[in-house]
């Protein structure tokens, strides 16, 4: 590992971009050489002041925007990021280390809640009821929070803050990001092109930094809305803290997602769609298949085809198209991988592809596929998120045990289930406690106009991310009841009593 002179990547402040008052700052790697290529500014609560004070100012008139022309922002917005796609793609691979192809899937994925926030105009309809009473009609609407924040993982650095910014401007909110502090710059082009395609300054902001930053956001009194992804830890933290601020907050977590291989699929397919959903990003996503339990002998075939798949895995630099999984994102994460592995042999797994033996390219933060058979539900390997291209087999004797063991968890992201029976996909489905389901789907990513989330410890908050639910987040609902007398005369007020108002 080595490092160079650094550039620096600024905060993004009422359009302005700005190194703020921290002298502190942090290194942002190219994951696949092991080389510094920036260093990030880390903010201190000043610095979250300005950002803070920026969107409140512009919020006062971007609420005010007639919906249509928010919804034109949008379509801009849209617009921009599809032209730049190929770009925004090269960057965040670059600083992630994802290959470009997967990255350019993540640009395409948080487009689609552009998109969705293009139809705001229907999605903030409201309610009208006439007559609810003589000469009465009641109708009711949602109005904007204010200031709302977003605070977001390594792992999606353009898609995860898109399940939130699009759908929190459209709305009528002014927004302050803090992207993670390993693949910032991604997040200032997207200021970039939201100021390009006419968003006033202020309404999105960026603030780079760390648990300071965090800490000042979710103290701050200007906020209203906090809206949190990484892991499960920090979630528990940011939900506890901005609650107790009284703010609105949805914290999404940690998973272990399992997929359950019955014995009458075709293990063939159901190994194909488990080695992208183990080993895609370098199984840096927080939908990725941790787990596959096989149930009864679907265990031997799915164990044979998974070897030959993951080591015919091309691990290389994001940014060769030849390579299928780039490098971890940090020397950090490849050494606690690392380390899982060491205790999932120590602890009696079988390790069928040990990634550390893989033949890696050498400079950058590299970890080859790892497929581990004979799994126990007490080994650390099974419990604990890893986050990295390692792939457990738990091998079960019914549905009903890889169900119960899925519920045993803490973790309730996603789970799936490879099967050819439609009553083994409906009881899994109906039975199993995850907030997101797969039937022969190993990833089961809702689409934009669905919404996102967990259960248990994968979030925090009541509400789920992005759709319809991230609509009612970043709203708050007005009933209101009318009357227009045409004679001059209030009716109810008129018999003369002064009991609690009733239909008439
Ligand atoms: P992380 O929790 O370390 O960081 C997330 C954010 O919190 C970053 O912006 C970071 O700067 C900030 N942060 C880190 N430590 C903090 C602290 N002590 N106090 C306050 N803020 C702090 O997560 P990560 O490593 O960037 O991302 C990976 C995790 O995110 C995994 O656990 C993954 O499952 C999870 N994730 C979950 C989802 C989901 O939808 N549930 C989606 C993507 C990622």
């Amino acid at each position: 590992m080595s490092t160079t002179t650094a550039r620096k990547i600024e905060h993004r402040i009422g359009g302005s971009a700005t190194a703020g008052t921290s002298a502190r700052t942090s290194p942002v790697w190219d994951p696949a050489t092991g080389v510094q290529q920036a260093e990030v500014v880390l903010a201190e609560p000043a610095d979250v002041d300005a950002a803070v004070a920026a969107a409140s100012d512009a919020f006062e008139a971007w609420r005010d925007v007639s919906l249509t022309r928010r919804a034109r922002v949008m379509f801009a917005f849209r617009e921009l990021l599809a032209k730049h796609a190929d770009e925004l793609a090269r960057v965040i691979s670059s600083e992630h280390g994802k290959v470009v192809d997967d990255a350019k899937g993540e640009v395409i994925r948080g487009m689609e809640v552009v998109e969705y926030a293009c139809g705001i105009t229907s999605q903030l309809q409201g309610e009208y009821s006439d007559q609810v009473s003589t000469g009465v009609d009641a109708l009711s609407f949602r109005q904007p929070l204010g200031v709302c924040v977003g605070i977001t993982p390594f792992n999606f650095p353009i898609m995860v803050p898109m399940w939130m910014h699009p759908v929190a401007i459209a709305t009528g909110n002014s927004f302050v990001l803090k992207p993670s502090e390993r693949d910032p710059s991604v997040s200032n082009m997207v200021a970039e092109l939201y100021a390009e395609a006419g968003l006033p300054d202020g309404v999105f902001n960026v603030v780079h930094g760390d648990r300071a930053a965090v800490d000042a956001l979710l103290e701050h009194s200007d906020v209203a809305a906090v809206s949190f992804v990484g892991s499960t830890p920090i979630a528990r933290y940011v939900h506890e803290k901005a609650t107790a601020q009284r703010k609105r907050v949805q914290a999404l977590g940690g998973a272990k997602n399992h997929a359950v291989v019955m014995s009458d699929v075709d293990v063939d397919f159901a190994a194909t769609q488990l080695t992208a959903a183990g080993y895609g990003s370098a199984g840096q996503r927080c939908m990725a298949v941790s787990v596959a339990t096989a149930v009864g002998d679907a265990a031997d075939r799915l164990v044979e085809r998974l070897e030959a798949k993951a080591r015919d895995i091309k691990v290389g630099p994001g940014g060769d198209p030849g390579s299928d999984m780039g490098p971890v994102v940090t020397p950090e994460a490849r050494e606690r991988i690392s380390g899982y592995i060491e205790r999932g042999i120590a602890a009696g797994a079988n390790a069928v592809v040990d990634g550390r033996e893989a033949d890696l390219p050498a400079g950058g933060f590299f970890v080859g596929p790892t497929l581990f058979d004979n799994v126990g539900q007490e080994m650390d390997i099974y419990t604990d998120e890893i986050f990295g291209p390692v792939l457990g087999i738990l091998r079960v004797e019914t549905l009903d045990e890889a169900i119960e063991a899925i519920n045993r968890q803490s973790y309730a992201n996603g789970a799936s289930i490879f099967t050819a029976s439609g009553q083994a996909a409906r009881t899994f489905t109906r039975e199993v406690e995850t907030g997101m389901v797969g039937v022969n789907v190993a990833v089961p990513v809702p689409m934009a106009f669905y919404s996102f989330g967990g259960w248990k410890d994968s979030l925090f908050g009541d509400h789920h991310i992005h759709g319809p639910e991230g609509v009612r987040f970043y709203t708050r609902a007005k009933a209101v009841t009318t009357r227009w007398p045409d004679d001059g005369v209030d009716r109810v007020a008129h018999r003369g009593h002064m009991h609690f108002p009733t239909a008439v």
